[in-house]
Protein backbone atom coordinates (compact mmCIF):
# COMPACT_ATOMS: atom_id res chain seq x y z
CA UNK A 1 0.00 0.00 0.00
CA UNK A 2 1.90 3.61 -1.09
CA UNK A 3 2.44 5.31 2.03
CA UNK A 4 2.58 3.01 4.17
CA UNK A 5 5.95 0.63 5.70
CA UNK A 6 4.95 -2.43 7.31
CA UNK A 7 7.30 -5.38 9.29
CA UNK A 8 6.81 -8.45 11.09
CA UNK A 9 8.72 -8.08 14.42
CA UNK A 10 8.36 -10.42 17.34
CA UNK A 11 4.95 -12.38 16.36
CA UNK A 12 4.02 -8.49 15.34
CA UNK A 13 2.93 -6.77 12.46
CA UNK A 14 4.15 -2.68 12.59
CA UNK A 15 3.31 -0.39 10.24
CA UNK A 16 4.33 3.37 9.61
CA UNK A 17 1.87 5.42 7.83
CA UNK A 18 4.22 7.50 6.27
CA UNK A 19 2.14 10.63 5.34
CA UNK A 20 0.94 10.78 9.01
CA UNK A 21 4.16 11.13 10.18
CA UNK A 22 5.35 14.64 11.17
CA UNK A 23 8.76 13.61 12.19
CA UNK A 24 8.83 14.45 16.27
CA UNK A 25 11.05 11.45 16.18
CA UNK A 26 9.71 10.25 19.58
CA UNK A 27 9.74 6.49 18.59
CA UNK A 28 13.09 7.25 17.63
CA UNK A 29 13.87 8.29 21.23
CA UNK A 30 12.72 5.12 22.52
CA UNK A 31 13.69 2.24 19.81
CA UNK A 32 16.29 4.09 17.64
CA UNK A 33 17.26 0.41 17.00
CA UNK A 34 13.82 0.40 14.87
CA UNK A 35 12.96 3.50 13.73
CA UNK A 36 14.73 6.21 11.73
CA UNK A 37 13.72 9.38 9.71
CA UNK A 38 14.28 8.18 6.00
CA UNK A 39 16.12 10.85 3.14
CA UNK A 40 13.01 12.97 3.62
CA UNK A 41 12.53 12.95 7.47
CA UNK A 42 9.64 10.27 7.81
CA UNK A 43 9.77 7.25 9.76
CA UNK A 44 11.07 4.62 8.44
CA UNK A 45 12.17 1.26 9.33
CA UNK A 46 16.31 0.90 10.22
CA UNK A 47 17.37 -1.32 7.70
CA UNK A 48 18.45 -4.40 9.81
CA UNK A 49 16.23 -6.61 11.26
CA UNK A 50 16.85 -6.02 14.96
CA UNK A 51 15.03 -8.14 18.13
CA UNK A 52 12.98 -5.34 19.66
CA UNK A 53 11.06 -6.85 22.55
CA UNK A 54 7.12 -6.66 22.50
CA UNK A 55 7.06 -4.12 24.97
CA UNK A 56 9.25 -2.34 23.11
CA UNK A 57 7.54 -2.05 20.32
CA UNK A 58 4.56 -1.49 22.11
CA UNK A 59 6.01 2.00 23.85
CA UNK A 60 7.97 2.83 20.74
CA UNK A 61 5.01 3.16 18.74
CA UNK A 62 2.30 4.35 21.84
CA UNK A 63 4.34 7.93 22.00
CA UNK A 64 3.76 8.84 18.53
CA UNK A 65 2.21 11.84 19.09
CA UNK A 66 0.03 11.69 15.63
CA UNK A 67 -0.87 7.85 15.61
CA UNK A 68 1.73 7.04 12.68
CA UNK A 69 2.65 4.11 13.77
CA UNK A 70 -0.16 0.82 13.72
CA UNK A 71 1.15 -2.51 15.90
CA UNK A 72 -1.23 -6.18 15.30
CA UNK A 73 -0.53 -9.01 16.78
CA UNK A 74 -0.44 -12.39 15.10
CA UNK A 75 -4.46 -12.96 14.75
CA UNK A 76 -4.24 -9.06 13.17
CA UNK A 77 -6.13 -7.55 16.47
CA UNK A 78 -4.87 -4.40 16.92
CA UNK A 79 -2.95 -3.34 19.83
CA UNK A 80 -1.54 0.29 19.28
CA UNK A 81 -3.04 2.74 19.10
S1 LIG B 1 6.71 9.36 16.68
FE1 LIG B 1 5.22 9.37 14.98
S2 LIG B 1 5.37 11.41 14.09
FE2 LIG B 1 7.19 11.09 15.35
S3 LIG B 1 8.75 10.30 13.91
FE3 LIG B 1 7.74 8.53 14.86
S4 LIG B 1 6.09 8.02 13.41
FE4 LIG B 1 6.75 10.09 12.93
Amino acid sequence: MPGISERKISDYIVKIEKTTCISSKNCITVAPELFELDENRICEFVEEKNDVSKEKIIEACSVCPVSALYVYNIDEKQLVP
